[in-house]
C-alpha cells in the first residue's frame, strides 16, 4: 500500500478548542467548512459535539451532512444560502443563516418558517465582500427584528487584514462595526482566529474558530499554545547517491553541489502537496529535519538523505510535530489553509 499517512489526532483538536474558547472567553463556534479544513467534517464533529457552543460551515449540504451524521449542535451557514429555496432545508435542520445582502434578506421574510430562526445579520465593515454596509445595517435589521419569526439576531462581521501585522485596517474595521450597530440590541460576533488571538477588543459573545482549531497558528509561526491536528507522512522508497553536479528531477531545476543521497518520497501535488515548493522546503526525516531537493512531481519529489540510517523505509513527515505547516506554506508562497484543505489519496487514520 502506499504510505502516504494522514494521521488526524482528535485530541489536540479537543485541546485546541478549549484553549480557544478561554482565550475568547464567550462562545465559541468551531469552524469546519470546507471538510474541516481538509481534516474530516464528521469526525471533526462528533470529537467536538460534547463541547462547542456550535459549528460554522459555508453551505447547506456541508450541515445536512453533520445533522445527518447525529450532529446536534447549532450550525451556523456562513455565507448564508445561495438561493431562496435553501430556507427549508435551513428550516427542516435548524440551521441559524447568515445573512449577507438584501436578496437574503427578503427570501428569507418570504420564507413560511416552520420554527423561529436565528439569524446572523451581516455587516460589511470593509472588507468589501459581502454583508449590509454600515449606513443600511440598522435598516437591515429593524427588517428583521420586525418579523414573527426571527427568534434573535447575533450581529457579525468579517476581518480582511486580522492576521497581518499592520492593525491600521482591523481597528477601522472595529470601528465601522460598533458605530455601524450603534444602539441595536443583540449578540455580537467578529473575530476569527486571528482576531481573537491579536485583538481583545474583538472577542464579542461569539468567537469563530478555524484555522488555529486544527493547530496551525494564523500568524505564520508556531503557537506553542496550540497542537497540529493534522500530520501528513509518508516513506523513503528509493535511494541512489548522486555526483556533485547531478541535475535531479524535472526541469533540472536543482543541481548536488556535493555528493548527494537521494531518497524518493511517496508524495507529489496530485496528494495536494505544493508544486511551488522549492528545493530547500523543510522535511523531517525520523526527528532529523532536512529538505526537499528538486521540484514536486505528481506522485512523488526527491529529499536530502543526510543521516546514515536513513533510507529506503525511513518515514518521512511533511508537516506535522517537526515540521510546522506554516513553515511549507511559507516557502510555497501559500498559506496553512490552503494546504491542510487540499490533501487528498492519503489513509485518513483518527486517533481518539
Ligand atoms: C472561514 C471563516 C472563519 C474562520 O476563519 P479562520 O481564519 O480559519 O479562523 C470565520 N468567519 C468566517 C465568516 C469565515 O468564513
Amino acid at each position: 500500500m502506499r504510505p502516504l499517512n494522514a494521521q488526524i489526532r482528535l485530541e489536540n483538536l479537543r485541546h485546541n478548542y478549549r484553549i480557544l474558547k478561554n482565550i475568547h472567553g464567550g462562545k465559541l463556534l468551531a469552524v469546519v467548512k470546507a471538510d474541516a479544513y481538509g481534516h474530516g467534517a464528521v469526525r471533526c464533529a462528533h470529537a467536538l459535539a460534547d463541547m462547542a457552543d456550535g459549528f460554522a460551515v459555508a453551505s447547506v449540504e456541508e450541515a445536512v451532512q453533520l445533522r445527518e451524521h447525529g450532529i446536534e449542535n447549532p450550525i451556523l451557514l456562513l455565507g448564508g444560502v445561495f438561493e431562496a429555496g435553501e430556507y427549508r432545508p435551513a428550516d427542516h435542520y435548524r440551521l441559524w443563516p447568515a445573512v449577507c445582502s438584501q436578496w437574503q434578506l427578503e427570501a428569507l421574510l418570504h420564507h413560511q418558517w416552520q420554527q423561529p430562526v436565528k439569524v446572523w445579520l451581516k455587516m460589511d465593515s470593509g472588507m468589501h465582500r459581502s454583508g449590509f454596509f454600515p449606513h443600511n445595517y440598522a435598516a437591515a435589521y429593524t427588517a428583521l427584528k420586525q418579523s414573527q419569526n426571527i427568534e434573535s439576531i447575533v450581529k457579525f462581521s468579517h476581518f480582511s487584514c486580522a492576521d497581518e501585522v499592520d492593525d491600521a485596517m482591523t481597528a477601522m474595521q472595529m470601528e465601522a462595526f460598533d458605530s455601524g450597530c450603534g444602539g441595536l440590541e443583540g449578540e455580537e460576533s467578529l473575530a476569527n482566529s486571528a482576531a481573537m488571538l491579536r485583538y481583545p477588543a474583538a472577542r464579542r459573545d461569539w468567537g469563530r474558530a478555524g484555522i488555529a482549531l486544527y493547530g496551525a497558528c494564523p500568524l505564520g509561526h508556531a503557537d506553542s499554545r496550540l497542537k497540529p491536528v493534522m500530520r501528513l507522512s509518508t516513506r523513503v522508497f528509493g535511494e541512489r547517491v548522486l555526483q556533485p553536479h547531478s541535475p535531479v528531477g524535472y526541469g533540472a531545476a536543482f543541481y548536488t553541489e556535493k555528493s548527494t543521497r537521494v531518497g524518493l518520497i511517496a508524495c507529489g501535488y496530485a496528494d495536494g502537496y505544493p508544486r511551488h515548493a522549492p528545493s530547500g522546503t523543510p522535511v523531517a526525516i525520523g526527528s532529523h529535519r532536512s529538505r526537499v531537493i528538486g521540484r514536486v512531481s505528481m506522485d512523488m519529489m526527491t529529499v536530502e538523505l543526510d543521516v546514515s540510517q536513513e533510507g529506503i523505509g525511513s518515514e518521512v513527515e511533511l508537516w506535522g510535530d517537526t515540521v510546522n505547516v506554516n513553515e511549507v506554506a511559507k516557502a510555497a508562497g501559500t498559506i496553512a489553509y490552503e494546504l491542510l484543505c487540499h490533501v487528498k489519496r492519503a489513509k485518513f487514520t483518527y486517533y481518539e
